[in-house]
C-alpha cells in the first residue's frame, strides 16, 4: 500500500511538478524578459533515468499527479522517450504536461502515443500583436493550432492558461471566456506573481482574481463548481447557460491556497523545491548520485516534506523574490 507523504503541518503531497529543462523559446515578459540565464552545465541536469527514479519514489509515497513543465519541455530532445517511461510507473493518476504549444501541433500525436494524459498550454493573447508583445515571439496561429491538435488526438481537457497583467490584457479577459465556451476548454486565468527574472513585477499589475471573475460575469453568467475546491490550484466555473467550456482562477497573491498546498517541485538539475518561492532548495540529485537505495531516497525526500513552508509571504513587507525564476523552478 502507498504511504500519504504528509508535511509537518498535515498537507498530504499529492503533485509532482518535475521540470525537465532550462531552456525556453519564448520570452514572456512575466516571465523571462532578458533572455536566458547561462545554461547550467549539461551533466547538472537530471537524465531520463535518475527523473524516473526520482518520480517512481515519489509516487510510491503518495504522489498521483505528475506534471511535466519547464523552461519549455517540448525542447527537451525526445521528450516523448520520458513520457514514455513515466506513464509505465504504477501509481500515476494523471500524467500532464505544460506547454507554450510552439510545435505542439506536430507533436500531440506522438505525445498521445507515448502515454500522455493531457496538455495544458500557455496563451496569454487571442491578439497576435498584444501576444507578440507579451511573449517576445509572434506564433499566436500556431500555439492556437497546438491547441486544436492537443484536442483532436485526445489530450484532454485542455487546460489554457493565461497570465493576466493590467497594461497587457486586462481588457480580453471576456473574449478568452468566449474562447473557452466555442472550444471547450479549461480556461485558467492566473494573477501576475514575483517570479520575473526582471524583478519588474509590482502589486499594481496584479490583475486580481475578483477582477477576472467580475469581467467574466459582465458578459457570462458564471456558477462556482463546488464550494469545496480542495487542493487545486484554481476556483472553478461553469458557464450557467451551458456545458462547454469551464474556468478557472487561479489567484495566489490576493487569494493565497496554500493552507491546502499539495504540490512539491523537482527542478531540471535535481533539486526539490517545497514552495515556488522557496528561498532554499534540497538536492536529490546529490542522493541518487551518492547511490541511494529507493528506501534512502524516500527518507530524503519524506525529511524534505516536513520542511515545507506554511505558507507564502508575497504579501508581506519584507517579501523576496526568489533567486530563481518561473523558468527554473518549473511553473
Ligand atoms: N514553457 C511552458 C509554458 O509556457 O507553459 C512551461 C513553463 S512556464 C514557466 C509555466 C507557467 O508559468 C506558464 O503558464 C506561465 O504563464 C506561468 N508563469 C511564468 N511566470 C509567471 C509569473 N511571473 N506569474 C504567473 N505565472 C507565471
Amino acid at each position: 500500500m502507498t504511504e500519504t507523504l504528509k508535511d509537518s503541518y498535515g498537507r498530504a503531497i499529492r503533485d509532482l511538478r518535475v521540470s525537465v529543462t532550462d531552456r525556453c523559446n519564448f520570452r514572456c515578459f512575466y516571465c523571462l524578459p532578458h533572455g536566458e540565464p547561462p545554461a547550467g552545465p549539461k551533466d547538472s541536469m537530471l537524465t531520463y533515468e535518475e527523473i524516473e527514479f526520482a518520480v517512481s519514489v515519489f509516487v510510491s509515497l503518495g504522489v498521483e499527479k505528475v506534471r511535466l513543465t519547464g523552461g519549455e519541455p517540448m525542447l527537451r530532445r525526445d521528450i516523448e522517450t520520458l513520457v514514455s517511461k513515466l506513464s509505465r510507473v504504477e501509481g500515476i493518476k494523471d500524467l500532464a504536461l505544460t506547454t507554450n504549444a510552439f510545435n505542439l501541433a506536430e507533436r500531440a500525436a506522438g505525445l498521445k502515443a507515448a502515454g500522455l494524459d493531457r496538455v495544458t498550454v500557455s496563451l496569454d493573447s487571442l491578439r497576435p500583436e498584444s501576444f507578440r508583445r507579451m511573449t517576445g515571439v509572434d506564433v499566436l496561429p500556431q500555439v492556437l493550432e497546438g491547441i486544436r491538435a492537443a484536442r483532436r488526438v485526445g489530450l484532454v481537457p485542455v487546460k489554457v492558461n493565461a497570465v493576466i497583467v493590467r497594461g497587457h490584457n486586462e481588457d480580453e479577459v471576456a473574449d478568452m471566456a468566449a474562447f473557452a465556451r466555442e472550444h471547450d476548454l479549461s480556461m485558467r486565468f492566473i494573477e501576475y506573481m514575483p517570479l520575473d527574472s526582471g524583478h519588474g513585477w509590482s502589486r499594481e499589475q496584479v490583475v486580481s482574481g475578483a477582477e477576472i471573475r467580475a469581467a467574466i460575469n459582465e458578459r457570462f453568467l458564471l456558477v462556482a463548481r463546488r464550494t469545496e475546491r480542495g487542493s487545486e490550484t484554481a476556483t472553478r466555473y461553469r458557464f450557467a447557460d451551458g456545458p462547454r467550456g469551464e474556468i478557472g482562477i487561479i489567484a495566489p497573491v490576493t487569494e493565497p491556497f496554500c493552507g491546502a498546498c499539495s504540490r512539491i517541485r523537482l527542478t531540471a538539475d535535481g533539486q526539490i523545491r517545497t514552495c515556488l518561492f522557496s528561498k532554499v532548495e534540497h538536492s536529490l540529485r546529490d542522493v541518487i548520485r551518492s547511490g541511494a537505495t529507493r528506501d534512502e531516497a524516500a527518507d530524503y525526500i519524506r525529511s524534505v516534506v516536513e520542511k515545507k513552508e506554511p505558507r507564502h509571504y508575497i504579501n508581506e513587507t519584507y517579501f523576496e523574490q526568489p533567486a530563481r525564476t518561473m523558468s527554473l523552478i518549473g511553473g
